[in-house]
């Protein structure tokens, strides 16, 4: 079996310290909890940033070099920088952009809008041509998150019009309110319907999160974990940080036969040129 990926979502920009005080807020908690799940043994980092001030998302492209910067640093691990804003707030595709321009090796590309509580997260087809250019320009590996099946065929019809280059590379977001649920036939349709030879990975938000983590595994795909996307380590217990989240994945992974992926391993598992 192929080495496993574990990506981390680091922070997100929604999850505020009401609901957990182990969120990571400024930009050095932020670098400091990627740099410990990089220890643990994640290989890509899913990196947003917080305006100390509000402690919510925000793409101010000061703080994303500051975290970035510390992270380059101390390890090894492939970055992959949100490109999806800040939810409620309309901001400009330039905005959107400007985490490339530190040159990250995966930037996310979410495939679609969808509705998420209360906001619609907007990803119209003007942003991802943007987008998918840019990359293209500058050679950066989209990382496609897929919320729902249609946002598969989006990224299918941008490969024909050449926007998207193969491999492709998805990341399944199962269980958010607007998009599919994180059950095991989400995963297996999702998995099935892209191109041969593309890679995959699975995020289950909540109390989704280890089951696909598991399914993931036993699938062949990569799997996904982190703050941003789980803030509980089981029922009513808070997670204490993303490396304790990684750990658990670890574990499991290795009793079930499957390798970790360090990061140099996981660029040709991606197929970094
Ligand atoms: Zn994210």
């Amino acid at each position: 079996m192929e080495k496993l990926i574990i990506s981390v979502g680091i922070t997100g920009s929604r999850i505020t310290r009401k609901q957990t005080p182990y969120i990571p807020i400024t930009p050095e908690e932020i670098a400091q909890s990627g740099i410990e799940a990089w220890r643990a043994g994640a290989s890509v980092l899913h990196v947003h940033v917080r305006d100390p001030k509000t402690g919510l998302g925000t793409q101010d492209i000061s703080i994303f070099k500051e975290v970035v910067d510390r992270i380059r640093s101390e390890t090894d691990a492939i970055l992959c920088l949100t490109t999806s804003g800040i939810p409620g707030r309309n901001l400009s595709i330039a905005d959107r952009l400007q985490p490339l321009s530190l040159h990250p090796e995966l930037v996310s590309f979410d495939a679609g809008s969808v509705n998420m509580g209360e906001h619609v997260f907007l990803n119209p087809p003007e942003f991802l041509e943007a987008l998918a250019k840019e990359t293209l320009e500058m050679g950066i590996k989209p990382e496609l998150e897929v919320f729902e099946v249609g946002m598969v065929y989006t990224c299918l019809r941008y490969l024909e019009k050449d926007l998207l280059k193969s491999p492709l590379h998805f990341q399944f977001v199962l269980g958010t309110a607007g998009g599919m649920p994180a059950t095991p036939k989400s995963l297996l349709h999702l998995s099935e319907i892209i191109p041969q030879g593309s890679t995959w990975s699975v995020i289950g938000i909540g109390v989704g999160q280890l089951p696909m983590a598991i399914m993931g595994m036993v699938m062949e795909g990569h799997v996904r974990v982190g703050l941003e996307d789980n803030i509980y380590y089981s029922k009513g217990v808070l997670a204490k940080s993303n490396a304790q989240l990684v750990d658990r994945v670890v574990r499991v992974a290795k009793e079930f036969g499957r390798e970790i992926a360090s990061p140099s391993d996981a660029r040709k598992i991606l197929n970094f040129s």
